[in-house]
């Protein structure tokens, strides 16, 4: 969420700073990552996969789940016609489950609203199951070259290091960061495209959250947070405590699920967790989320693997509309010119 800040600043200091755009593009064409997602033949589809799949879970371990997920779901259609206890099988241990649920209520939609494409408008992705403004302006910019501004928490966290002379950025997102970012945004549509993956991996790769690789920055010399000393801004959040928690707790009531081809009895699952309390919970919380069908005669599922009887059997699958043709994935420049600006 963005928050209003009372003043409008010119946020784009005069200086070397404007270079950044420059240095950062070069850095990114002798330094990126090959990633599937990111070669040409990534479909839009891959591409929007690849987004859900990487919050909040690092790239070595969504490498594997991404490509067998891809290898048996090429298209939007294809996983839509699957239930979606299959997705949160496939989605093993990745974590936040839900975005398998959100992931597969996307796919019928794309099929249902987009003939099975995913759109090219930022706006029409906004309005998938579980797209948020974020995921919309990622996929519109790297699946289809278009110029958004795309802030995760790499981008975030080199911004304000190199413009702003902060460690870390607010909790909260500003509007005020929101028109930073914007004004460093390169022009050109393909070149704003490259910029926003160009300064993901600079924040994966070098100004990462702990010891930043400062004397390895392409940028250093005109970076504001070295140049003031590296002031303490309180260090990296604490990563939320695991164990024991209804997370946890959750994690083992859905591995006992996707670990068997079929429905399992309630005593399997308190075999998995012993506090009754909490396993009560987690378990409400799982059927609550529809990650886990509770069957009638006391048995637990993954949605939709198992048929309930008496429950309406789920509605034929809407026809593909005649497939439009994809437009062309825009060519990104190696070492793009830069507007005058920048
Ligand atoms: S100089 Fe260091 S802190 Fe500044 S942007 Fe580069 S890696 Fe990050």
């Amino acid at each position: 969420m963005v928050t209003a800040d009372p003043v409008t600043p010119n946020l784009l200091p005069p200086g070397p700073v404007a270079q950044a755009p420059g240095a950062i593009l070069d850095w990114y064409a002798a330094h990126q990552r090959d990633l599937p997602w990111r070669r040409p033949q990534a479909t839009p589809w891959a591409v929007l996969v690849s987004e859900i799949m990487l919050q909040q879970t690092p790239v070595a371990r969504v490498l594997p789940v991404y490509a067998a997920w891809l290898a048996r779901w090429p298209t939007p259609a294809s996983l839509a016609a699957s239930p979606a206890g299959d997705a949160v099988r496939a989605w093993g241990r990745l974590g936040y489950p839900r975005r398998a649920i959100r992931l597969h209520a996307t796919a019928q939609a794309l099929v249902e609203r987009h003939g099975g494409e995913v759109p090219a408008s930022a706006d029409a992705l906004r309005a998938l199951p579980g797209i948020g403004s974020y995921t919309a302006a990622a996929v519109a910019s790297f699946a289809f070259g278009q110029r958004h501004v795309v802030l995760d928490t790499n981008v975030r966290r080199v911004l304000a290091r190199l413009v702003s002379g902060r460690e870390l950025p607010s909790p909260s997102m500003s509007a005020a960061e929101r028109r930073l970012a914007e004004s460093l945004l390169p022009e050109q549509p393909a070149v704003a495209a490259r910029w926003s993956v160009a300064v993901m991996e600079l924040g994966a790769l070098v100004c990462t959250a702990v010891r930043p690789r400062c004397a390895s920055c392409p940028v250093a010399a005109s970076c504001a947070w070295r140049r003031a000393g590296h002031p303490a801004g309180g260090g990296p959040r604490r990563s939320q405590k695991y164990a024991g928690t209804d997370r946890q707790c959750r994690g083992r009531l859905l591995a006992v699920l996707r670990d068997c081809a079929g429905p399992v009895p309630g005593s399997q699952l308190e075999a998995a967790w012993a506090d009754q309390l909490q396993r009560s919970r987690a378990l409400d919380g799982l059927v609550a989320d529809g990650l886990v069908d509770p069957l009638p005669d006391g048995r637990f599922a993954l949605p939709g693997t198992h048929p309930i009887p008496g429950t309406p059997a789920p509605p034929a699958k809407p026809a593909l509309r005649a497939r439009p043709a994809l437009p062309a994935k825009p060519a990104l420049p190696a070492k793009p010119a830069l507007p005058a600006k920048h």
